[in-house]
């Protein structure tokens, strides 16, 4: 289990899909989201002492929600009742008494709301129905509902509560989220929606950690949470191979944000500060956000993360050939430099166009087979040749994005299997892909410089007094 985990690390140490590690750290958080959601927890654990961070929100929740109805109890004794109320459990004789109280209310009607848990293949309908209500039901309320997020969306593991009175649905509620809930009412023939919002409260967490095992491993007993770590590798993944240059004794430091609500911890935020020192070489990188609201990590000099280039235009591939001027040509056997790097991977496999540039050829170049050369800015050209496709759409003169499909590995050319020749050449010269020292992409504008500079340094103290702290704590 762990070595798999340490291979996608490793996967995302070497191939930087910045889309692909949001993409990773979304469903983390929607896991985790699911996870903090799960009702049988909520409902179970009425029956102890200690209420759930959900149910203490829950409650606050309650009490904006239901200002006109402030005798009104709230979901936690209601579930409690439903407890009560379900039949046929087996020592229903010892609990004769409390059920007995149950069927009989106090004179003043209290409200009962009663909860469902959806589950898997459960939709608006089949809930409804189990709630004792009509399709007409679902119809009025899904009308009124059309404009707001409630029950668009109901995930296994959620609840939905009903409040029926005289077999009329009175008020519903949905929990789309820790920090969001959707009271659905009804006024007349109709339901209103109030969607009550509440806001985390956002405080800086430090972790540090030596590296034993691994990123994960060793990031996860620092106490980072998963997500935290993958965020990491992302951010340090253009400079450090974390499948390849990472070592034993490598060290981290991170300062990243920590969503609390009502006091209690519901989740992670961004990185803000964070330091990797890989084989005695440190790399710093902060989180700043520039007048035009754009969001980036940055070098204490103000230089982006991220680099103009990405080391490898394939993903899943390993290194068949590296570049070598004094290679033996394995087809033509003789010696023949090796002018690039090549990575060995099916037949089809996406090619990427390692920076923003501008196709100058797109063609059959003699034992190349098909090729595409683009063009970097003023001095650098990529070329990837044996491709067995080209993306549909491209031609000479198009304008490309990093990271943007180009074509597909193959076997064009003079090749004895599939593979991805790529070639970097700056001033015309060819440089070995895998070593060349790749340019910062898109650095700070001139003009945000000075506002940088302010954040950076407070930044930096932040991360060393931090580790102060934590080191006087340890000794
Ligand atoms: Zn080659």
């Amino acid at each position: 289990m762990g070595s798999i985990v340490l291979n996608i690390i490793k996967v995302i140490g070497h191939r930087l899909p910045t889309v692909h590690l949001v993409a990773a750290s979304i469903c983390i958080v929607i896991v985790g989201v699911t996870l903090m959601l799960v009702p049988s927890e909520k409902v179970s654990a009425t029956r102890g002492e200690n209420l759930s961070s959900l149910q203490q929100q829950t409650v606050a929740l309650d009490l904006d929600l239901d200002l006109e109805a402030e005798n009104e109890s709230g979901l936690v004794t209601d579930a409690e009742q439903a407890l009560l109320e379900q039949p046929a459990v087996s020592d229903a004789a010892d609990e004769e008494p409390e059920t007995a109280e149950a069927k009989a209310p106090p004179a003043e009607p209290v409200a009962n709301w009663v909860d469902y848990k959806v589950t898997s293949g459960d939709n608006l309908s089949t809930l409804f129905k189990r709630a004792g209500l009509s399709a007409r039901d679902v119809h009025v309320v899904s009308q009124a509902t059309r404009d707001s997020d409630a029950l668009k969306r109901l995930y296994p593991g959620e609840t939905l509560s009903f409040l029926i009175e005289g077999g009329e649905l009175k008020k519903l509620k949905h929990l789309i989220s820790p920090l969001k809930q959707v009271l659905i009412e009804q006024q007349g023939d109709t339901y209103r929606t109030k969607t009550v919002e509440r806001e985390a409260k956002i405080q800086h967490q430090f972790a540090q950690g030596t590296i034993e095992n691994s990123l994960f491993l060793d990031g996860a007993r620092a106490g980072l949470p998963n997500n935290t770590i993958m965020e990491l590798a992302a951010i340090f993944g253009w400079d450090i191979d974390f499948a390849l240059d990472m070592r034993k004794g490598d060290s981290f430091r991170v300062i990243y944000e920590e969503k609390l609500l009502d006091g209690e911890k519901i989740g992670t935020g961004n990185i803000v500060a964070a330091e990797f020192v890989n084989q005695g070489h440190a790399f710093q990188a902060l989180r700043y956000t520039d007048s035009k609201g754009n969001t980036n990590y940055y070098t204490p000099e103000g230089n982006s993360m991220r680099k103009a280039f990405l080391r490898t235009p394939v993903d899943f591939a390993r290194i068949s050939s590296p570049f070598n001027p004094n290679r033996k040509h394995p087809v033509l056997n003789r010696i023949r430099a090796h002018k690039g790097v090549d990575y060995a991977a099916g037949t089809g496999t996406p090619i990427k166009a390692a920076g923003d540039g501008k196709i100058i050829f797109r063609g059959v170049k003699g034992g190349y087979g098909n090729v595409i050369i683009l063009q970097h800015g003023q001095n650098i050209t990529t070329l990837y040749a044996h491709m067995s496709r080209f993306k549909k759409g491209l031609s000479v003169g198009s304008r490309v994005k990093q990271g943007q499909l180009i074509g597909y590995v193959g076997k064009s050319g003079m090749v004895t299997g599939p593979h991805l020749h790529y070639e970097f050449r700056v001033n015309g010269v060819h440089k070995n892909p895998v070593t060349v020292k790749l340019p910062h992409a898109d650095p700070l504008p001139k003009a945000e410089r000075q506002a940088f500079a302010s954040v950076a340094q407070t930044l930096l103290a932040q991360l060393e007094s931090y580790s102060g702290t934590q080191l006087a704590r340890a000794e």
